[in-house]
């Protein structure tokens, strides 16, 4: 099934999908779990706009290539192009809404790739791999450093986290992305995985939700 942005009221939204700028080990207690040392400095990769499949209904991953782990982030989706050096103004401005996304990860093969240096693509950008509900508009948000995210599978919690852990707020996160990539409006922002990150299996009956914001339903097929 082919993605479009849109609001979770059914709204269209009028720009296309382009790619996903995503933070790697935003939160300590994830970068521990994976034994990963804390970046000094963001650590950065992109999905491509290929990758992303609706959460809706269902969607299927590559079992035959190994462990497939969920990590649920809060997306951020941009209305506006930012410059290479944005103001915390024009960030907030440019930002349309918040989703809860799950950023899927070929984890036995990021672990090969890892250890021998290698670019992470074969791991995070097959296709499927990041997963989008609709958008809540960003004038439902109070506070930027108080949004939950949350992934229950199979009735039990795996994920609680919140935007109050991450080591790289989103704002000045979303600058220093800016500095290092164009981006646009219809790109969307990862904002990193809280822990408990682990593997989907087929089957698997799941609730995705920013806590008191918006709550969706789906399942591994
Ligand atoms: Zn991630």
């Amino acid at each position: 099934m082919s993605y479009q942005h849109q609001y979770v009221d059914g709204t269209r939204i009028h720009f296309a999908l382009g790619k996903v700028v995503c933070i790697g080990r935003n939160y300590a207690e994830h970068a521990k779990e994976l034994d990963n040392p804390i970046p000094s400095e963001p650590l950065l990769f992109i999905k491509p706009g290929s990758c992303v499949v609706p959460l809706a209904g269902g969607f299927k991953i590559p079992t035959e290539r190994g462990s497939v782990h969920y990590e649920a982030e809060i997306a951020v989706l941009l209305g506006k192009s930012l410059s290479p050096k944005p103001s915390e103004e024009e960030v907030l401005d440019a930002i349309s809404g918040f989703a809860p996304a799950l950023d899927l990860t070929l984890r036995d093969l990021q672990g090969q790739l890892k250890e021998k240096g290698l670019p992470w693509e074969r791991a995070k950008c097959f296709d499927g791999a990041c997963v989008l509900p609709p958008f809540v508009p960003v004038s439902a948000f109070e506070d930027l450093a108080d949004i939950g995210i949350r992934l229950t599978i199979n009735g039990e919690v795996r994920q609680d986290g919140n935007s109050a852990l991450m080591l790289n707020p989103i704002v000045p996160m979303i600058q220093h992305m800016a500095s290092q990539f164009s981006l646009q409006a219809g790109d969307v922002i990862l904002t990193g995985t809280p822990a408990g990150v682990g593997p989907f299996n087929v089957g698997d009956e799941l609730v995705l939700e920013l806590p008191g914001v918006s709550r969706f339903e789906s399942r591994v097929l």
